[in-house]
């Protein structure tokens, strides 16, 4: 599953907890959303580690399985 640029619908690349589009050549912040439940997830930093963790009963989630989706500030 792979997010598109809101701007210009080029396919985003996740570059940490961003997301760039190569087209635009600008980046968005990027939402974790829970794969199960589709709701954001909290972010639990430790160690210089992330989590993410569901409020919503789906527990820890392996970053892997984690959607991120652009966080559109400005419009
Ligand atoms: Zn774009
Ligand atoms: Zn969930």
């Amino acid at each position: 599953m792979s997010e598109h640029c809101p701007i210009c619908q080029h396919p985003l690349v996740i570059q940490d907890e961003r997301l760039y589009c190569a087209s635009c050549q600008r980046d968005f912040a990027a939402k974790a959303i829970c794969p199960d439940c589709d709701r954001p997830l909290q972010l639990l930093k430790a160690c210089g580690a992330t989590d993410y963790f569901c409020p919503n009963g789906d527990g820890l989630i392996s970053r892997k399985r984690v959607v991120f989706r652009p966080l559109i500030e400005s419009l």
